[in-house]
């Protein structure tokens, strides 16, 4: 037995592994790393966006990158 042939049925495996991670996020399911780089899209343009712990208004701050909740939470 040779190692190439070992090696391709792992590598579909992989494939179908990313493939599934890939389907599972365009579903609809919202990760937490997804929501906090969104809110960082928002707050790079000085934009208020919803906070990622309470969903209230995250301010931008206002010299530093970054944004500031009500709720106490911060992105820095
Ligand atoms: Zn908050």
């Amino acid at each position: 037995m040779s190692a190439a042939l070992l090696e391709r049925p792992l590598r579909r495996a992989v494939r179908q592994c990313a493939g599934r991670r890939h389907g599972a996020g365009a579903g609809g399911e919202t990760t937490l790393e997804q929501i906090i780089s969104r809110a960082w899209e928002g707050l790079a343009v000085r934009a208020s966006v919803a906070c990622p712990l309470c969903g209230g208004a995250m301010a931008p701050l206002g010299t530093t990158p970054g944004g500031r909740c009500d709720c106490g939470s911060e992105l820095t």
